[in-house]
C-alpha cells in the first residue's frame, strides 16, 4: 500500500536514478489505486508511465453519463481536460534535472476526439499520465517524488475526476453538445445535405497557430434560401446553413471568407467543445479535403479518370511515382479517397493545381483533345455525382466556367454568404466562348489496392513506429510525410496511426484484402474492443485518440515504400 512507497521513496534518496525502476507495482491509496507501469531509465527519458484506478462508486459520476459511447467519449474528454488544468495549476517547482517533477496527460485541443487518456468503464475509472521521476543530475530526489506522489497527485485527482468536485453544469452540456452534433451529423442524409452552418457560428481562427475562435468576428448568418432549421435533442431548435448535396460552389473576392467556410467544413467532420464557434458546423463524418501536393510519393493508383496517354505511354490504371506532379498528386488524392469512401469532397483553389481545375475554352481550341493527358475536374464533378454519388463542394474564385456543372452557387460577400445561383446560371447561358467536354470517356470509378507484406519486410518486426508531432511517422528509417493530410487534428490522432500501422503490419495485412479492407478490420476492432485493444506499447497506451478511416490509409498510402499487389 502506499506506506511501502513512501518508504520506499525516501529511502531512495540520493541513490542512482536506476533505483526507480523498483517502484514498478500497484499501490493502494485512500481513494485509489496508483498503477506504475513503467519506470523511465534516466531523467531525460520519455517520462514514467502511471496510471490512477479509482473504483466507480468512488468517482460518483452516474451511470446515465456515460451509457453510450458518444456519452463515454464526452466525459473522458471532459475528464482530461480538468485533469489537464489542474497540472497547469501546480505547476511544477522542482528544481531538478530534465523532466524532473512533471505530470503530463494528453492536451485536448478544440475538438471532441475518442481517446485513451482517461478510461471509463462501468465499475472503474481510469486516468493514464506520465511522470518525469524527480533527479538532481542522476541522483533520485527522494523527497520531491513524495511530494509529487502523495500531495499533488492526490489533490489533482480529487479535483478533476471526482463527481462531486465536478463543474457539474459544464460536464452535463458537454454530453447534451456532443448528442446534439452527433444528431445533427445523422440528420445530413435524411435532409438530403452533406453540410450545415450554424447561424452565428464563429469561422474563423485567432491566428495561423491558433485554433481558438477569433474575436469579434462577422458571425455567421445563412442565405434564406439554404437557411434550415434542426430541431436537436437537447430541446434546442437552431437554424443555418444547409449545403445540399451535389456540387456547390463557393465564390466572392479575395480576402472575403471563401477559404475560412471550407476549413470550417473540413474539421466539421469533428465534434467541437462548446464556446469554439463551430459546435454547429457539422459535414459529413467522411467528408475529405482534396489538395495538390507535389512531391508525395503514388503507388500504383489509378488516376486514369483524370490524367490518360501520358508521354511514353505510362500507365495510368495503376500509376506510380515518387514524385508526383500538382496535378497528378491531386488526382491520386482524389482516386484513393473514393478507394477508401466518401460522400463529399471538399477543394479550395488556393491548394489545387490550376491545370487539374480547368481548362477553359481557348485553350481547348489551341491545344487539341489528344495533346492533353489531363481531364480537368470540371469534367468528372458531374460524373462523381449522378454515377457514385459524391458531392464537391468546391472554391473557385477565377473562373466562371464551374457556373455550368454547380448545383449551388454561394458567394462570400464580406464575410457573409449570398445565394447567387441563378445569376451565375444566367451568365452561362450567355456565354458565346464554351468550353467541350473534353474527355473521350466516362469516368469508370477508381480500382481497389491490395497492399503486399513485402511493402514492411526490410528489417522485419523489429521496425518500430513512431510518431514525430503532427505531420510525420517514423517507420524504422523511413519518415513518412503526412502534412498533406489536413484534416489531422491533434498529435495523439497521428500516435494512434503509427499504432495502428504497427498492428496492420503485424496482424492485418495477408495479401487479400484490399488497403481499405484492412482499415475496416482495424476499425471493427477498435469498435469491439477500444482503441487500448490495437497498442503492443509497454505501459498504458494513454496517447493515442482515434483518426478517422481517411487519415490513416492517407498516412499508409503516404509511406514511401508501400507496395502493391
Ligand atoms: P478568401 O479565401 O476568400 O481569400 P479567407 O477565408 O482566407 O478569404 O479570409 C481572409 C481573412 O479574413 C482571414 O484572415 C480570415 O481570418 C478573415 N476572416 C474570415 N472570415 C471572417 C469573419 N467571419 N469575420 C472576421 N474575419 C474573418
Ligand atoms: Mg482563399
Amino acid at each position: 500500500n502506499y506506506k511501502e512507497l513512501e518508504k520506499l521513496l525516501f529511502s531512495m534518496d540520493g541513490k542512482s536514478y536506476s533505483a526507480y525502476k523498483s517502484l514498478k507495482g500497484e499501490y493502494k491509496f485512500e481513494k485509489y489505486i496508483l498503477a506504475i507501469d513503467h519506470v523511465q531509465s534516466d531523467p531525460y527519458a520519455p517520462p514514467s508511465k502511471m496510471r490512477v484506478i479509482m473504483d466507480r462508486k468512488i468517482c460518483g459520476i452516474p451511470y446515465e453519463l456515460t451509457d453510450t459511447k458518444d456519452k463515454n467519449i464526452a466525459v473522458s474528454d471532459f475528464l482530461t481536460r480538468n485533469f489537464y488544468r489542474e497540472i497547469q495549476k501546480i505547476g511544477n517547482d522542482s528544481t531538478g534535472t530534465g523532466g524532473s517533477g512533471r505530470i503530463f496527460i494528453d492536451r485536448c485541443g478544440q475538438e471532441i476526439l475518442e481517446r485513451t487518456s482517461v478510461l471509463i468503464k462501468r465499475d472503474k475509472v481510469e486516468v493514464r499520465f506520465e511522470m518525469g521521476m524527480p533527479a538532481r543530475g542522476r541522483r533520485i530526489m527522494g523527497k520531491a517524488a513524495q511530494k509529487i506522489i502523495f500531495e499533488q497527485l492526490p489533490e489533482i485527482v480529487e479535483k478533476s475526476i471526482i463527481y462531486d468536485n465536478l463543474n457539474k453544469k459544464a460536464l452535463n452540456e458537454q454530453v447534451i453538445l456532443v448528442l446534439d452534433q452527433e444528431y445533427a451529423r445523422k440528420m445530413l442524409k435524411e435532409k438530403g445535405l452533406v453540410a450545415f452552418v450554424a447561424n452565428d457560428s464563429v469561422l474563423p481562427r485567432e491566428s495561423g497557430v491558433s485554433d481558438r475562435p477569433m474575436k469579434n468576428a462577422v458571425k455567421f448568418k445563412s442565405p434564406e434560401k439554404f437557411e434550415i432549421t434542426l430541431k436537436l435533442p437537447s430541446g434546442k431548435e437552431i437554424s443555418g446553413m444547409g449545403i445540399p448535396k451535389g456540387i456547390t460552389l463557393i465564390v466572392g473576392g479575395g480576402y472575403h471568407g471563401k477559404s475560412t467556410l471550407l476549413a470550417a467544413l473540413e474539421r466539421g467532420v469533428y465534434n467541437h467543445i462548446a464556446q469554439d464557434g463551430r459546435e454547429l458546423i457539422i459535414s459529413e463524418s467522411d467528408a475529405v479535403k482534396i489538395r495538390a501536393e507535389d512531391g508525395r510519393n503514388v503507388e500504383k493508383v489509378n488516376i486514369s479518370g483524370f490524367i490518360n496517354n501520358l508521354p511514353q505511354n505510362k500507365d495510368t490504371r495503376a500509376f506510380s511515382t515518387e514524385n508526383a506532379s500538382g496535378s497528378t498528386s491531386q488526382a491520386a488524392n482524389v482516386a484513393e479517397a473514393l478507394e477508401y469512401g466518401t460522400s463529399l469532397l471538399l477543394i479550395d483553389e488556393d491548394t489545387s493545381a490550376t491545370n487539374f481545375m480547368i481548362r477553359d475554352g481557348r485553350m481547348q481550341k489551341l491545344v487539341a483533345k489528344e495533346k492533353e493527358p489531363i481531364t480537368p475536374f470540371i469534367d468528372r464533378v458531374k460524373e462523381l455525382y449522378d454515377n457514385f454519388g459524391v458531392s464537391t463542394i468546391l472554391i473557385v474564385g477565377g473562373s466562371g466556367d464551374y457556373f455550368d456543372m454547380a448545383n449551388h452557387v454561394i458567394m462570400m460577400d464580406e464575410y457573409v454568404p449570398k445565394d447567387v445561383t441563378e445569376k451565375a446560371k444566367e451568365i452561362a447561358k450567355l456565354d458565346e466562348n464554351k468550353r467541350e467536354f473534353s474527355s473521350n470517356d466516362k469516368f469508370k470509378g477508381v480500382t481497389q489496392r491490395i497492399p503486399l507484406k513485402k511493402s514492411f519486410s526490410q528489417s522485419g518486426k523489429l521496425d518500430k513506429t513512431k510518431a514525430k508531432g503532427k505531420y510525420s511517422i517514423l517507420y524504422g528509417k523511413e519518415l513518412i510525410d503526412i502534412s498533406g493530410l489536413e484534416q489531422l487534428v491533434d498529435d495523439s490522432q497521428t500516435n494512434c496511426i503509427a499504432v495502428m500501422i504497427d498492428y496492420f503490419k503485424n496482424k492485418v495485412l495477408d495479401e487479400k484484402l484490399t488497403l481499405s479492407q484492412a482499415a475496416d478490420r482495424i476499425y471493427e476492432k477498435i469498435e469491439k474492443e477500444g482503441l487500448d485493444s490495437i497498442s503492443s506499447y509497454t505501459g498504458h497506451p494513454g496517447n493515442l485518440a482515434l483518426p478517422r478511416k481517411q487519415e490513416f490509409c492517407g498516412a499508409v498510402n503516404r509511406y514511401r515504400k508501400l507496395r502493391i499487389k
